[in-house]
């Protein structure tokens, strides 16, 4: 027998579990979470017959830190999986009214930078995280530009915005679909994270969950995909034990 055979073997058969696993990740990122696709679907194909689902603009939990950025159903949370070896880094708000109509407000007092090629976000600085003080965190606001990447940011925000005071509660601009390719716009929503300082006065690439924050106790709502939680969060602080 060729003494290279068994060794074969093996590589062939590593090659087969790499493929099987490889295989997995992108059907379940295909796939994602099929019951939280069906209520966004649901939503978005008749907002009219589901007002209770909207979370509103500007609301904020008791003993809550942030506002509710914007109005609408918050569809897909963080720690979801859409893309092979990637999860949700921030939650998804669905507003109900047509491109760039609904308004986005800050979630907090802080400090706006709008990078000089940023088309549809912004980042707000917080320079004191009341849940860890000390820590630097920056909520991240982005999908505010049409197919195309003309922007609905608010005109106060130009690109190379720096260290801009904001209010919580103040206009940012209004929800769109931008995703950078215009041929597969996003649908209309807003996704906002929670984005760990990089410890040098900048930001951490909120791409990777692993720079951002479980966004829950900043908004007393269960936020986060392991909460098992469907439908509209509700607040922590009214939930009961056989609420939804
Ligand atoms: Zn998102």
């Amino acid at each position: 027998m060729n003494p290279l055979l068994p060794a074969l073997g093996l590589i062939l058969f590593a090659v087969l579990v790499a493929a099987a696993v490889l295989a997995y990740l992108i059907l379940r990122g295909r796939l994602g979470d099929p019951k939280r696709n069906a209520l966004v679907w649901e939503y978005l194909h008749s907002p009219a017959a589901h007002p209770d689902w909207v979370t509103r603009a500007n609301s904020r939990c008791e003993g809550a830190l942030f506002a509710f950025p914007t109005d609408g159903y918050i569809g897909y949370l963080w720690g979801g999986t859409f893309q092979p070896l990637e999860r949700h880094q921030g939650i998804d708000v669905f507003g109900n009214l047509p491109l760039g109509q609904t308004p986005v407000y800050s979630a907090s007092d802080g400090f706006l930078t709008r990078l000089a090629d940023w088309k549809s976000a912004v980042i707000i600085r917080v320079p004191d995280d009341p849940l860890a003080p000390g820590r630097t965190i920056w909520i991240y606001y982005a999908h505010m530009a049409d197919p195309q990447g003309n922007s609905f940011i608010d005109a106060g925000f130009p690109p190379g915005t720096m260290e801009k005071p904001v209010r919580m509660g103040q206009r940012l601009g209004f929800q769109g679909n931008y995703s950078g390719d215009p041929a597969n716009p996003s649908g209309v929503h807003l996704h906002l994270s929670i984005v760990l300082g990089d410890g040098q006065g900048g930001f951490r690439n909120e791409t990777d969950i692993a720079n951002t924050l479980d966004p829950s106790p900043y908004f007393g709502m269960p936020l986060n995909t392991e909460s098992g939680q469907y439908g509209p969060p509700h607040c922590l602080a009214d939930s009961n034990p056989n609420g939804n």
